[in-house]
């Protein structure tokens, strides 16, 4: 179902005041964020950066945003704007054909590209080296923050500075490389909201493709007088999954040919062409890995696993590290790939483990939605009294700042999350049945992994 048929959506897509209007409450809220774990309270739950960040943030993220709008928070992200407005040199105006960097044609196209962009912008405006074009790097980064987690979701300058790192890098690299390198290789976010991006019930798609076939500019990705080409590389036209697509809209403004969609669409559409890409199979491993050692250590009643993961740099938590990244990048897999040895086709098992390895997409982001329900409903009741009192400085702003902790909904926790789990598992099931029939091998094996995966997390959360 096309959404972009209401006429009154896609006047506000089109227009870029509205998306204004929304990017500068969250580049201010992401600004007061940074200050507030600078300068404000050391008690992380007192902290407005601390609890708006990692725990309404993180909330609205993975229980709604992710699963219901795929990209959607990054349609609305403050990141990568301050670099986007600089490397434009403009915050609202389309200024179009900034972009047409993509170094093919001829010399003479070449130094006519290399002409207009040193014309046109200021900064260097570089393709990212192709070895960097795939998300290991996003991999990397998610890593390393999951490593130092415990730290980082309880310490309030951590977090001021984790963000406005992220806020710097992006600006560094909107100087350096041509449209949102950040973004598409770097964001340790931006990876798996890609990744579970797939499962969504939304989709920007083209309308028709014999339409851009003759297409002549393809405006869409190099930009025109309407707008700018595509910010995160993507060549709308060939768009077929949700990952790389960031959902900024700029390609509904600059089509001259009105060829570009928003679409309802069925859950998890994108999971039936599984990808064969080995970063993202891993991307798959590592979010599956990280929720269930979240769920063990966070919630779970090892306190010695706890004490490691918050004592960084001793000896306890760089045992606790190598164990954390020897089952994402041992365990989990190893596992994985000896079930698919069970399996025979055509395919390669390089092939099989990578198109396979997405039907953990659909039960990564259950376990996901099943381990955050669990701290966000225990610490929900810290947001009205982090609104009233953002910095810890003793203000009541709204009244509210003396509101006692309690945890929320807890009856109906434990249910909520098995119910994640077991929508998680089927779902995985359904996954692997197609994917494997792409693959024309059997799916038992990935199933069974799946269900010893789940019954593991359940046991981990209940
Ligand atoms: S990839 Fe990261 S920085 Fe970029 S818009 Fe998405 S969340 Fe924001
Ligand atoms: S500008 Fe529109 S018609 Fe042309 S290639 Fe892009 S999406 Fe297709
Ligand atoms: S495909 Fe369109 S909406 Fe998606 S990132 Fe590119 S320009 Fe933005």
């Amino acid at each position: 179902m096309e959404l972009t048929r209401l006429s009154l959506l896609e006047s506000a897509l089109k227009s870029r005041y509205p998306q204004l209007a929304v990017f500068i409450v969250m580049l201010v809220g992401y600004i007061f964020a940074i200050i507030a774990g600078l300068i404000g309270t050391p008690v992380g739950s007192s902290n407005f950066s601390i609890v708006f960040v990692w725990i309404a943030w993180w909330a609205i993220l993975i229980l709604i945003a992710v699963p219901f709008f795929g990209r959607g928070w990054c349609a609305v992200c403050p990141i990568p704007l301050p670099g986007e407005w600089l490397q434009r040199g403009a915050v609202l105006g389309p200024h179009g054909n900034r972009w047409s960097s993509r170094r093919r044609g001829t010399d003479a196209d070449s130094v006519l590209l290399d002409r207009r962009r040193r014309t046109e912008t200021k900064w260097l405006n570089l393709r990212v080296p192709k070895m960097f074009r795939n998300i290991w790097l996003q991999n990397i980064s998610f890593l390393l923050l999951a490593l130092f987690s415990s730290v980082l979701l309880t310490t309030p300058n951590i977090t001021g500075i984790v963000l406005a790192a992220m806020l710097f890098a992006a600006v560094g690299l909107s100087m350096v490389f041509e449209r949102r390198a950040f973004c598409r290789y770097l964001c340790p976010v931006g990876g798996f909201i890609g990744l579970y991006s797939q499962t969504a019930p939304i989709e920007l798609r083209i309308k028709d493709k014999q339409v851009c076939v003759k297409c002549k500019d393809k405006p869409c990705y190099h930009g025109s007088s309407a707008g700018y080409g595509c910010p995160w590389d993507v060549f709308p036209g060939g768009l077929t999954r949700n990952t790389y697509c960031g959902l900024c809209m700029e390609c509904i403004r600059t089509c001259p040919h009105d060829n570009i969609a928003v679409n309802l669409r069925p859950f998890s559409a994108d999971l039936a062409k599984p990808s064969a890409r080995m970063d993202e199979a891993f991307k798959a491993f590592i979010m599956l890995g990280s929720a269930m050692i979240y769920a063990g250590v966070l919630l779970g009643p090892w306190g010695m696993f706890k004490d490691a993961a918050y004592n960084v740099g001793t000896t306890a938590w760089f045992i606790y590290a190598i164990i954390f990244l020897t089952i994402i990048f041992g365990v989990l897999p190893g596992l994985f790939t000896l079930g698919l040895l069970q399996t025979k086709g055509a395919a390669s098992l390089k092939q099989r483990f990578a198109s396979l390895s997405t039907a953990l997409i659909p039960l990564g982001l259950m376990f996901w939605v099943a381990f955050s329900l669990s701290f966000v409903l225990t610490n929900a009741s810290y947001i009205l009294a982090a609104l009233s009192d953002p910095l810890g400085l003793g203000w009541n702003l709204f009244d509210t700042a003396n509101i006692a902790w309690q945890p929320m909904l807890t009856s109906v926790l434990a249910p909520a999350q098995t119910l994640a789990l077991v929508v998680g598992l089927i779902w995985s099931a359904r996954t692997a049945q197609k994917s494997a029939n792409e693959a024309g091998v059997s799916p038992f094996t990935i199933i069974i992994y799946c269900l010893i995966a789940t019954s593991v997390m359940l046991w981990l959360l209940l």
